[in-house]
């Protein structure tokens, strides 16, 4: 047997109508949250994730990123190449060249293993993500494409004022005062070689 309705009061003509104008002015006095993207940009923040941007000179093609990214969408191609010895007697050395560097974003998560992995520094975020296609294989960027996206890359914050100086530029300070001191010990005066010593 079906249970009785609850009781209803008496309805009041216009109640619904009434009630919608309500949520309607609430609404039009509250701050706006709803970005009309694409006229408005999003304001993001520095570090969004965005799309992977490649530092080409510093990678070193040590393979790590491609090995460790979850999704197996980074592709990288190499050869060796023999560098003549850099002083007579020295040994031939040799060097991984980079043939192919390609990012396969419609397989990548956006996790940022690849980024946090490379020790050389090669990767970065971009907060650049305005790349959708109509074709799924433009979404393999290859090496220029990847080192375009360098340029949206943000500049890194700044230091933190008593944080403790980097070991690199405590070395290139130490490196630029001696060479500084060496240079004022050398005479100046050419006709006086022992630098105005008597
Ligand atoms: S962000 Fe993650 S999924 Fe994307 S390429 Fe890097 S490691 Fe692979
Ligand atoms: S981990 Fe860095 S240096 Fe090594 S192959 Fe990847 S991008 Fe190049």
């Amino acid at each position: 047997m079906a249970e009785p309705l609850p009781p209803t009061g008496p309805r009041i003509p216009g109640i619904g109508l009434a009630k919608g104008l309500a949520v309607t002015l609430r609404t039009m006095t509250k701050k706006t949250v709803t970005a009309q993207y694409p006229d408005a940009q999003p304001d993001l923040p520095p570090r969004s994730r965005g799309v992977i941007g490649l530092f080409e000179e510093n990678c070193t093609v040590c393979m790590l990123c491609a090995r460790e990214c979850p999704d197996w969408c980074i592709y990288i191609d190499s050869h060796k190449e023999t560098l003549p010895a850099a002083a007579p007697g020295g040994r031939e050395r040799s060097r991984n060249v980079l043939d192919r560097f390609a990012i396969d974003f419609s397989l990548c998560m956006y996790c940022g293993i690849c980024i946090e992995v490379c020790p050389f520094d090669a990767l970065f975020w971009s907060p650049e993500f305005e790349y959708a296609e109509t074709d799924i294989l433009e979404l393999t960027h290859e090496r220029d494409k990847l080192r375009e996206w360098m340029w949206t890359v943000p500049a890194p914050p700044a230091l933190d004022p008593a944080a403790e100086e980097p070991k690199e530029i405590a070395a290139a300070r130490k490196t630029a005062e001696k060479l500084a001191s060496a240079t004022q010990a050398q005479p100046t005066d050419p006709a006086d070689p022992q630098g105005g010593d008597s």
